[in-house]
């Protein structure tokens, strides 16, 4: 029987970007000891206490039908950080609880894309973006952040790409690339937002992983508010990946729409989980510091080991769980790169290529092992930059 052509299409009829890593996890599944530095998973589990509130919540019976939008106090806690974090105005209403920050993608874009639409975003880009894009019937249109621009997007290129879409998704600090979007990128997008009626969602899901500088959201910005929805989540900042739960934060019609979406699609986030996200954030800045600092410490400790050679270049970068490495010295695409090493030393990164083209001759490192066996991957990495930068020349 025939599929639709949406759903068959997602991936736009290339690669999906994971070949790498499924070639990683078949090797791992051989029997093949990788080192993995390919996703985004933190290799610190959920924290014991945040497990023993999910406990209580289910053992206390909230395991029927959850209030679709979100239990109120947690909509309320979120609306309370979102406010305390960026001064704008945000109460209950602004606020609608997700299972995660992908579900959060696919439900804004459903609510400001209609079919056939241009949804505009920035190569390099999170790699599910375009097909989140298709799966609401939008289609992606790339506007590049280019490596001599240090990877933030100018708004001239948002501009000129503008025409006729109908929303931009950012995402700041960004994955791949680490960076923090700084307040010039900001006003520029917000001002090319506003002279084309573009939606702007803001992927913020990165938001506690600034380790230089500081992180804007965007709908802090003048005229921002009625026009963003802005994309979090606990997977990263408190190691809740796969409890699935995350937020919009927006305008009050659009989150009223939103809850009317999520009645007819995921009908809301598990009780339980919504109970553990409240302690979890009831915990404050030191359990995020403490999830956080494994992160920040490994970039410390890479940017020391890349200092000591000339081959792999290290995109600076302000934030985020990943090191972006331009080995482009070494003659190589970052497919090609990403794939002999895999070959070679079974160390597994993920190709540029995979998060767009304006990341090519790139690897993305995952900061996500243990600190030694880290530096050691990264030590073999730059060994085997330089043994090919030399076949090269
Ligand atoms: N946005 C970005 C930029 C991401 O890197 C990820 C996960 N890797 C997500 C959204 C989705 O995260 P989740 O659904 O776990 O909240």
């Amino acid at each position: 029987m025939p599929l639709s052509h949406r759903i068959t299409h997602l991936n736009g009829g290339g690669s999906d970007g994971w070949d790498l890593f499924n070639k990683a996890r078949a090797m791992l599944a051989r029997g093949i000891d990788v080192t993995e530095l390919t996703i985004g998973e933190h290799d610190i589990r959920t924290d014991p206490s945040i497990l023993e509130a999910m406990h209580r919540s289910a053992m206390g019976g909230h395991t029927g039908y959850a209030s679709v939008p979100g239990v109120r106090q947690l909509r309320e806690t979120v609306a309370a950080r979102v406010q305390a974090r960026t001064g704008v105005q945000t109460g209950v209403d602004n606020v609608i609880i997700t299972p995660g920050g992908q579900a959060g993608l696919f439900a804004a874009h459903a609510a400001v894309c209609d079919e056939g639409d241009a949804a505009l975003f920035i190569d390099p880009y999170y790699a599910t973006y375009p097909g989140t894009l298709r799966a609401v019937g939008a289609v992606p249109r790339a506007v590049q952040a280019r490596a001599e621009n240090a990877f933030q997007p100018l708004a001239a290129d948002v501009d000129a790409a503008a025409t006729g879409a109908a929303s931009l998704l950012v995402n700041s600090p960004n994955n791949p690339t680490g960076v923090v979007y700084g307040e010039d990128t900001l006003n520029g997008i917000a001002g090319v937002c506003q002279a084309h009626d573009l939606w702007l969602i803001s992927d913020e899901v990165y938001e506690t992983q600034v380790w230089e500088g500081t992180h804007v959201s965007p709908r802090a910005l003048p005229g921002m508010a009625d026009r963003t929805l802005v994309i979090g989540s606990m997977s990263k900042s408190h190691a809740m990946t796969g409890s699935r739960i995350g937020w919009i934060v927006g305008p009050r019609e659009a989150i009223a729409h939103l809850v009317d979406l999520a009645t007819n699609t995921t009908y809301g986030v598990p009780g339980y989980i919504q109970d553990a996200a409240l302690f979890a954030l009831n915990e404050g800045a030191p359990l995020e510091d403490r999830v956080a600092e494994p992160f920040r410490r490994r970039r410390a400790l890479a940017q020391r080991i890349l200092a000591g050679q000339n081959t792999v270049r290290l995109v600076p970068a302000q934030g985020a769980m990943y090191l972006m490495l331009d080995v482009r010295a070494t003659g190589m695409s970052g497919e090609g790169f990403a794939e002999a090493l895999l070959d070679t030393h079974h160390i597994a990164v993920m190709p540029g290529e995979s998060f767009g083209a304006a990341a090519a001759g790139h690897v993305r490192v995952a900061m996500t092992i243990e600190d030694d066996a880290f530096a050691a991957a990264l030590a073999t990495l730059c060994d085997f930059a330089a043994e090919r930068c030399r076949k090269a020349g």
